[in-house]
Parts: C-alpha cells; structure tokens; sequence
C-alpha cells in the first residue's frame, strides 16, 4: 500500500514541506467567540468579517502566500477564498480551476482559487499522517491542524489535493474510518471527503472526473447529500458539472459555513453528524 506508484511525477518538484519547513501550529485554545457578533459585522453573509475584509494586513497576508491568484476580498460582495494544498506530484488542470470558479461567479458566489505556493512531502505525508480522512482533515494530531496556518482557518476554504492510496482496488481514494463504519465506500475507501470548511480529494486523471469530485466536495461546505432529493445524480449529477438552483441557493446563504461556527476547528455538517458520526463520538 505504501509503495510508490510508479508515475514519479513529484521528483521535479519542490520538496519544501517537511518537518523544518512548515510551521506547526498548534490550535490556539479559548477561541470561542459570539456567533451573533460575527454575524452582525459580515455583510456578505460569507463569514468573513467586514472587519477583515478592510484589513490591510490580512490582504497583505493573502497577497504574500498566493501572489496574484488573490483578487482582494470587498466588504459585501459573497467572496469565497478556495486554499488548495498539493501533496508532491499531485495537480488540479487549470481546465478544472476555471470551470468551478466561473460556475461558482455564473451562481453569484465571488470564488477565488487560490493555489498554495508550497507543496507537501508526499513521503513525509505518507508516514506521518496516511491517506486517512480523520489524519488528513481533523486529527488533533493531523495535517489540518499542524499545517494549515491559523489566520487561515476562519478565511478560507482548505481543500487538499493527495495522491491516494496505491493499490489494486483501493488505488486512488482515501481510507476514511467513518465511512468503513457504516460499511460505505470500498471497504471504507472513498474519493473524497469534506467536514465543511476543509475537505480532501484524491487526484483524478480525467479532467471531468476531477472538476465533478472537486466541485462536489467543495460544495458540502454547505450542502448535504440530501438537500434536494429530486437530485437523483446525489447533489450534482454525473453528467453534469453543476448542483440545482435550489442548491446554489444554500450555497450563497450558507458561505459562512466556511468559518469555524463551533469553537473548535472544525464544522460538522448537520447530516455528517447524523449520518457517520453519531456512533463514533467520543473515539476522538
Ligand atoms: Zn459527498
């Protein structure tokens, strides 16, 4: 399962994300703030304050991690700031970048993909966290939380991109312990995974592929599986890169799901929780 896969895609590649390279920021404790002031103080509705809209330091901030893909957040206009993180060699096609951020803009929620300029170790990754969603997403111990810095958290969307497990059937996807426990997925084996404002997706070949299972992902920052159950294609169909009109609906007033709503780090949404977690609470 551990061996390599062969494509050495990533040996070109910058191998900056190590233990030295990368800070390890632990979660800063008694972060519990009052929902209804941050509701007050955000016009868009897209959980980023107008405070921090107009800040000059935090624009200074996305400027000097994302260079010019960051297009500046304005106080009322529904931003959506996307911070996708690769692990060495993976990739998303710029084909696949374009569709969703125009299609998000096309449905009036102001997206901005924003490439992390610093790539992960994949055998660094590999070793220390596995291809786990609970290591990967929401571990106290895991990349989240040790890698994504915290000015970051409450801003923006994280979504990594990894290579997945190499294997026969289980090649490509990423092991999640929820899912094997409700005896979904292949043996627990998915394509992706979201806890709302983060999520993971295994890399795809196919551009098609990729766009559906990036967009899908993306959009459970908001969206349940069930939302619309006339949906038959499972919120957002197979053939089509798009959710329903209902669904953008709750997308655009749900952007501030994007924030950490809990005072912990991490958002459950309501049907995740109903559906997987229930039996699992307490494990961690
Ligand atoms: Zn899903």
């Amino acid at each position: 399962m551990d061996r390599n896969d062969g494509e050495d895609r990533g040996t070109g590649r910058r191998r900056v994300l190590g233990v030295a390279g990368w800070s390890l920021a632990l979660p800063v404790l008694g972060g519990v703030r009052v929902a209804t002031e941050r509701a007050a103080a955000d016009a868009a509705g897209d959980g980023i304050p107008v405070r921090k809209q107009r800040s000059t330091t935090l624009h200074r901030r996305l400027e000097s991690t994302f260079g010019d893909a960051f297009e500046g957040l304005e106080p009322g206009r529904p931003d959506l700031l996307l911070d996708v993180r690769y692990v060495e060699g993976t990739a998303v096609s710029e084909v696949t970048k374009v569709r969703i951020v125009e299609l998000f803009r096309r449905n009036g929620i102001y997206a901005q993909w924003l490439d992390h300029p610093r790539t992960y170790d994949r055998a660094w990754v590999r070793e220390r966290y596995g291809w786990s969603t609970k290591a990967l997403l929401w571990d106290r111990e895991g990349l989240y939380r040790e890698t994504v810095e915290p000015w970051l958290w409450d801003v923006a969307l994280q979504l990594f991109v990894v290579p997945g497990v190499a294997g026969r059937w289980s090649e490509g996807r990423i092991y999640s312990p929820t899912m094997d426990a409700l005896g979904a997925g292949i043996g627990g084996y998915v394509n992706g995974f979201s806890v709302g404002n983060r999520a993971v997706v295994a890399e795809r070949r196919y551009p098609d592929d990729e766009a559906r299972l990036c967009l899908h992902e993306i959009v459970h920052y908001a969206l349940c599986h069930d939302d619309d159950p006339g949906n038959a294609g499972v919120m957002g169909t197979a053939e089509v890169l798009d959710v329903t009109a209902g669904e953008w609906e709750r997308l655009r007033t749900g952007l501030g799901n994007v924030r950490d709503t809990t005072g912990y780090d991490i958002l459950l949404r309501p049907c995740l929780w109903e559906e997987c977690l229930q039996g699992l609470a307490g494990r961690g």
